[in-house]
């Protein structure tokens, strides 16, 4: 019995939250992946005194929903919004980690391909993943 209460509770505690997050996602700079804790702190940033783990399970509904991507980079998860951004891929380089965002072909074709399929497109999440420009001039010994 008390696991459904603190379910209920837990909800009314998010009440609203993922909204909200969604929108301070969508102020930050395009381009911008951030890991939860980047987000955790953002939301210090503007003020907000929200739990740790209120902010990550926003953060996770949001995700479930198809409100933020996620891309999975060497170390960390690093999220963004996808609602004020154009569809775009990711190139990941293996080394450092860094994410860098291009439009391909695989944009406009994820949609013809959602709209073959009765599907509504809402964004893909194509990675491309290798070594970037910086890492490849990397002497052996560090790379
Ligand atoms: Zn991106
Ligand atoms: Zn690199």
């Amino acid at each position: 019995m008390s696991e459904k209460l603190d379910g209920d509770d837990e909800q009314a505690k998010l009440r609203g939250v993922p909204a909200r997050l969604r929108a301070l996602l969508d102020t930050v700079p395009q381009g911008t992946h951030l890991t939860r804790m980047e987000i955790y702190d953002l939301t210090k940033a503007a003020g907000w005194s929200l739990s740790l783990s209120t902010i990550y399970r926003a953060l996770d509904k949001l995700y479930a929903d198809g409100l933020v991507s996620a891309i999975r980079t060497r170390r960390t998860m690093a999220f963004e919004g996808v609602t004020e951004r154009p569809v775009h891929e990711h190139l990941i380089c293996f080394h450092c980690g860094e994410a860098i965002e291009c439009e391909t072909i695989f944009s406009q074709l994820g949609e013809q391909i959602a709209k073959y399929h009765g599907f509504d497109f809402e964004h893909s999440e194509l990675i491309l993943k290798g070594i970037c420009e910086k890492c490849q001039k990397l002497p052996d010994s560090l790379a």
